[in-house]
């Protein structure tokens, strides 16, 4: 053995001739079966609900739920996605979990986060699967003692292998009997589907921490990318989530693309979800303009003709955070009091009045701040 080289480690083979098995039929088998027999309407509907099954699955039953715990899930809804999970090969809860909460924990260190992106695309992308990087902490489920009191969880952990291939092949097999082609249901709602599946979740552990913005930390490599959100079921705000990773959305805009919150928010109505957990308002925001006073930092330190320019920058910055100070907790307060019912009727009306005054105070202090941002962003 070579003393200068670490030894790799093993190679999973398992892992590899999965992924290349249903790579290879779904590269080659898709078009080819396509060409000589066709695929109807009926069954790109029923490839696109798997694919949205499974996907939803993974982001709103693993990652939001399990893994962050940022709402709670009725029983149904968790059997529902312990068996999409099992549908998407991905690992049981338990695992996928485990592995997810450390790498949060150790984003982007070497050592320690299980698909840490500074390895490089190929190795966070797929290449953590394929050896045996893990080795002895692979079955240390420590850091999911919550999970393991969960019934769901454990089911699914110890009949996992009978789920996949009760879900893989009974599904598209029920579905393809039922149609009325077997082999086309198998390759498209089989293989197909499985390798988008993966393919677009491993993209948040690869592209979502290289290719995207940054607007609320910089303190890890995650990014929010609009882009990949489409593909991911709104797990492309990446940025945003690693710093408030309890929080039950990704995309917090309305007009960004996150249908998994969609669904909890939707499931909070008819009482499958409950708890869903939001960061305070005021904390976002105080995130966003901190990062881009860092940002406007970096870019003006450069020269020292800049000095009055980062002097104003921090003057105006000093005063968003004053206005922000007194807006939010003024609002706190007022709804404090008119939670519990404390507010006499002339002191409601003249409470609102204030916080409406602050309300535009702070509006106007943001566009000031934003638009000397703006001004300095050459
Ligand atoms: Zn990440
Ligand atoms: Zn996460």
């Amino acid at each position: 053995m070579d003393s200068h080289h670490k030894e790799q480690p093993k190679i999973l083979w398992l892992n590899v001739g999965v992924f290349a098995l249903t790579f290879a039929v779904a590269i080659i088998g898709t078009p080819l079966w396509a060409w000589h027999h066709g695929f109807d309407l009926s069954q790109i509907a029923m490839l696109l609900a798997a694919f949205t099954f499974t996907g939803m699955s993974i982001t709103a039953g693993y990652h939001r739920l399990w893994s962050h715990k940022s709402y709670e899930a009725n029983v149904v809804l968790k059997v529902i996605f312990a068996l999409g999970g099992a549908f998407a090969i991905q690992n049981s809860i338990l695992h996928w979990s485990s592995d997810h909460r450390i790498h949060h924990r150790h984003v982007d260190d070497n050592d320690n986060d299980p698909y840490s992106a500074q390895r490089g695309f190929w190795f966070s992308h797929i290449g953590w699967m394929l050896r045996d990087y893990q080795n002895e902490k692979y079955n240390d489920y420590s850091n999911c003692r919550d999970l393991q009191k969960d019934k769901v969880v454990m089911w699914q952990h110890k009949y996992y292998l009978l789920l996949v291939l009760l879900t893989n092949f009974g599904i598209p097999l029920v579905f393809g009997v039922i149609h009325g082609d077997v082999w086309g249901a198998l390759i498209l709602i089989g293989f197909t589907r499985l390798v988008l599946n993966h393919h677009c979740t491993f993209f948040i552990n690869s592209l979502a921490h290289i290719w995207g913005s940054q607007p609320y930390t910089d303190k890890n490599s995650a990014r929010d990318n609009g882009l990949l959100a489409l593909f991911t079921f709104g797990e492309g705000y990446h940025n945003f989530h690693h710093i408030f990773e309890n929080d039950y959305r990704n995309g917090i805009h309305w007009w960004q693309f996150d249908p998994t919150k969609w669904l909890i928010k939707l499931g909070s109505w008819v009482g499958l979800t409950t708890r869903l957990r939001v960061t305070p308002e005021e904390r976002i925001e105080k995130a966003k303009a901190k990062m881009l006073l860092v940002k406007l930092q970096k870019r003006l330190s450069v020269t020292p003709e800049n000095q009055r320019r980062l002097q104003l920058i921090q003057i105006e910055y000093d005063a968003l955070l004053a206005r922000m100070a007194d807006y939010y907790n003024m609002k706190k307060r007022f709804f404090d009091l008119r939670k519990r019912k404390l507010l006499k009727k002339y002191e409601k009306a003249d409470l609102l009045q204030q916080l409406n005054k602050m309300k535009a105070e702070l509006q106007q202090q943001r566009k000031t701040w934003y638009s000397l941002a703006a001004s300095y962003s050459y």
